[in-house]
């Protein structure tokens, strides 16, 4: 999803997504947590957009003076976001994340889908 690599994109997604991410929630509850929606979103963008791994910066391993290790956070380079990073991501208990892990699932897919849609408007051109 490189079209939008860069963090100007990153927000008018954002604005884009806003509204409709509180609308999922809204078929649920209103989360109590201040600011919720706004970490569900942003992280949801992070995931669906950085693939590769932060940590090693897409080596797939981690080099000290005396070893060179795989790391443990991503797969050959690739990150690998479960629900541990994600929450950890947004500052909340997993807890948390896995009271709305569904509507987090919502959002992954709203984003997809514009992408599926962007691609396909790069393709009519
Ligand atoms: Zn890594």
């Amino acid at each position: 999803m490189k079209y939008i690599d860069d963090n100007s994109s990153r927000s008018s997604l954002f604005d884009e997504l806003f509204d409709e991410t509180c609308e999922i929630f809204l078929k649920k509850e209103m989360p109590k947590e201040q600011g919720l929606i706004r970490k569900f979103l942003n992280t949801a963008i992070v995931e669906s957009v950085v693939e590769r791994c932060f940590v090693c910066n897409g080596t797939g391993v981690i080099k000290t003076t005396s070893s060179i290790e795989d790391c443990v956070h991503c797969n050959k380079g690739m990150f690998v976001y479960d629900d541990q990073v994600r929450s950890h991501m947004m500052k909340i208990s997993k807890k948390v994340f896995l009271k709305y892990k569904k509507q987090y699932n919502q959002i992954i897919e709203k984003i997809n889908q514009i992408e599926i849609s962007a691609l396909s408007k790069i393709g009519d051109t």
